[in-house]
């Protein structure tokens, strides 16, 4: 049976090779005009929705928003073309309240709902590991394993829908005010007087030197923000953190600053960039104006 997908952006694109590496033929259905480089034989690439829904068993969406999922799946009519008993697998990062909204619109045609947005970026999601946060009803979940454990080496399985949302939206949290911090901690240094070459060598030899710094450390110092997690959906995904924190009344203070940095920082030529070039951001005066 063949095998729906949605969205070949800088995840989708690698992650659908890992799918159709099971052997299954893959209809992936991209917006816009998509060319991919050693696409499988087994892949074929759409611009029809209704494709990558019609006849497919599995349909997994890696879209970027809560939008471009109900625009993808809903507006477009796929949905009504998906057989009764097939199952989504939403692993795009939506906000808690979305997941649970497109979770009920989709079983209410009578489609299963698998939510599983994951961790980790593009060399991850070309490598197969991935970190999954699943969430859905059991038999659902259970059918999907074996095209998820293609995907991620880590499956962490959180009950209901908008569990996987609210573990993805509270690690991206952590994300963004690491990031942002480190661009702050650097744009200091650069005042003081300090190339970026030595501020990272001290900070890479403190104890608070986290796995995305280094992992980072090569993009800042050659100034390469070639994008793999673009500033536009990490700020999204803090505001949906802070949504979220708004409808539970978390106490997340820190949230909205940075929610409101990133939105500032996403809203110029920053917005498609890595979110390595956040440590460019903070320097850059012309920040100051906008
Ligand atoms: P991306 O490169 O920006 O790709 C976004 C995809 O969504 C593209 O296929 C795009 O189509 C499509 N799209 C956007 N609006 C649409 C609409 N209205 N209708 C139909 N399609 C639409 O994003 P990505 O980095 O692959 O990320 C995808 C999702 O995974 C996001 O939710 C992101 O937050 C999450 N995520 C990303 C990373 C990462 O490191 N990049 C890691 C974990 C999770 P076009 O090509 O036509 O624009």
């Amino acid at each position: 049976m063949t095998i729906g997908w949605m969205g070949l952006g800088l995840m989708g694109e690698r992650m659908v090779k890992r799918v159709a590496a099971l052997g299954e033929d893959v209809i992936a259905y991209n917006r816009s005009p998509k060319t991919i480089q050693d696409l499988p034989a087994n892949v074929r690439v759409t611009q029809n929705p209704l494709e990558a829904v019609q006849g497919c068993r599995f349909t997994f969406v890696m879209l970027a928003d809560a939008g471009a999922v109900e625009a993808a799946l809903f507006d477009s009519g796929a949905i009504d073309a998906a057989g009764t008993g097939s199952i989504v697998v939403n692993m795009s990062t939506v906000g808690v309240e979305d997941s649970i909204r497109l979770a009920a619109r989709v079983e209410g045609r009578g489609v299963g709902y698998v939510e599983s947005p994951v961790l980790g970026t593009t060399k991850p999601a070309e490598e197969g590991k991935l970190v999954a946060l699943v969430a859905g009803r059991e038999a659902i979940v259970e059918a999907a394993l074996p095209y998820l454990r293609t995907m991620a080496h880590v499956i962490h399985r959180l009950g209901n829908v908008g569990n996987g949302a609210a573990m993805k939206l509270m690690v991206n949290y952590l994300l963004a005010t690491s990031m942002l911090s480190l661009g702050e901690a650097l744009a200091f240094a650069d005042r003081a007087g300090f190339d970026v070459h030595t501020a990272l060598d001290v900070l890479a030899t403190s104890s608070v030197w986290p796995g995305v710094y280094a992992g980072k450390r090569g993009m800042i110092e050659a100034k390469d923000f070639a994008p793999q997690f673009p500033v536009k959906h990490l700020a999204k995904d803090v505001r949906l953190f802070t949504e979220a924190s708004e409808h539970w009344r978390a106490r997340t203070p820190i949230a909205g600053l940075a929610r409101d940095l990133l939105r500032r920082a996403s809203a110029g030529t920053f917005a498609d960039l890595d979110m390595a070039a956040l440590s460019a951001w903070f320097r850059d005066d012309r920040q100051d104006q906008t």
